[in-house]
């Protein structure tokens, strides 16, 4: 059939040479995944069943990540999200429904406080929030519609390290699933399935990402059951992720394990340092003593990622606590951890009575790829300026 140029522009003859082999993995983006003949065109989501039918499923890019993430995590199958949010917020869609009950621990990433209170109550949802420490004795919260329990281990800025394999065989005994975010182990330094988690997820922005470029997330199950709910809901929700950003994260998992132990060297000697300094009441590290749950990071992980607080002596003011954050140099200021550049974030917990007693003075670091001794000397003279101020 003759072509005019412009057809062409769609339709080409012209090719480049096959046979191209590299370390890079390829990029494919696609909405409309070509069928063979009329009659094999389905639109179904399960792509490992069925092949592939549509971008919104994941195209080889996706579900390479998918499948690699799935490896690292020893789980049986792996869904890729927009974020980390995505995940959190697909998991509760895909097994709640009205009057349904869940726990959440008053650690829990914000953002997944906030869905389950203004989203899944409103869907008729009952949520309790209960103390990250509290173990075994979960059980005494289960109630007759109680589906779900969520975990987050160590919990956001406060890190509190929780006892999963005790809230897990509490909740398996009641019939309940949990869920946990598995963020701050990056997925490697806490096997979640191993100790009694049935969906895990993490935010895929941070160490996988790597460099603070991307948003990203995943949901690891460990059976088919769970597969089949979250992938449904992956559909309708249309939670597709762009196959660009998928390559920077198949990229950022070839350096995790290089970046990763930089990152704990150089956390576990400055939270070390911190917590001789005269200024600092507690380091919130996971891998000190001072840190609750303590015990049971040295059982359950096997290491430590570049994530941690301070809480400074109780004679600092607010000023003084956001002064030490401004004074410092190479500590940048923002959200979203886990890259090459080290962060400093000071939060207040007010006078909440559901969270510890820290108010205003408590910072969260994260500790990037700089060199250490430059790190110490930024935060030493942050620390001198806070006391004279
Ligand atoms: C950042 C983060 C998320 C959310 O990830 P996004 O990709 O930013 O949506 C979820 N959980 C934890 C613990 C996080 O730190």
């Amino acid at each position: 059939m003759p072509k005019t140029w412009k057809t062409k522009l769609i339709h080409p003859d012209a090719h480049a040479p096959e046979g191209f082999s590299s370390l890079a993995p390829a990029t494919h983006r696609g909405s409309t995944v070509l069928f063979p003949n009329a009659a094999a065109v389905q639109d179904t989501w399960d792509q490992h069943a069925v092949g592939y039918t549509y971008g919104l499923y994941g195209t080889p890019t996706t579900l390479e990540l998918a499948a690699r993430i799935c490896e690292l995590e020893n789980g049986y199958r792996t869904f890729i999200t927009p974020g980390g949010q995505a995940a959190i917020s697909l998991i509760n869609f895909a097994f709640l429904k009205t009057g349904d009950h869940i726990l959440v621990p008053e650690s829990i990433y914000y953002p997944n406080r906030k869905f389950s209170v203004e989203v899944l109550e409103r869907f008729g949802i009952e949520v309790s929030f209960y103390p990250p420490t509290i173990g075994a004795e979960i059980s005494s919260l289960f109630r007759k519609n109680t589906h779900l329990v969520w975990c987050e281990s160590p919990g956001s800025i406060s890190m509190e390290v929780q006892d999963v394999p005790a809230i897990a065989a509490a909740a398996h005994k009641a019939g309940v699933l949990v869920v946990l975010d598995n963020t701050w182990s990056a997925g490697v330094y806490f096997d979640a399935f191993a100790h009694g988690v049935d969906v895990t997820m993490q935010a895929l922005t941070k160490y996988v990402g790597g460099h603070s470029d991307i948003l990203l997330g995943s949901i690891t199950v460990r059976d088919d059951a769970a597969y089949q709910k979250i992938g449904l809901a992956h559909q309708l929700l249309g939670c597709a992720a762009s196959p660009d950003d998928c390559t920077l994260a198949l990229r950022g998992l070839k350096t995790l394990a290089v970046r990763l132990a930089a990152i704990e060297k150089s956390a576990l000697v400055l939270a070390q340092w911190l917590s001789a300094r005269p200024e600092i009441e507690l380091v919130l590290h996971p891998a000190l003593p001072s840190c609750p749950g303590h015990e049971l990071f040295k059982r359950d992980f096997t290491g430590s990622t570049g994530v941690f607080s301070l809480v400074f002596q109780k004679n600092f003011t607010k000023e003084q606590v956001h002064a030490f954050v401004n004074n410092l140099a190479l500590f940048k200021i923002g959200y979203s951890w886990a890259g090459v550049t080290s962060l400093a974030v000071a939060y207040d917990f007010g006078s909440r009575p559901d969270r510890p007693d820290y108010g205003a003075r408590i910072v969260r670091l994260n500790i990037g790829l700089e060199e250490t001794s430059d790190l110490q000397s930024d935060i030493e003279q942050s620390l001198r300026r806070m006391a004279q101020s």
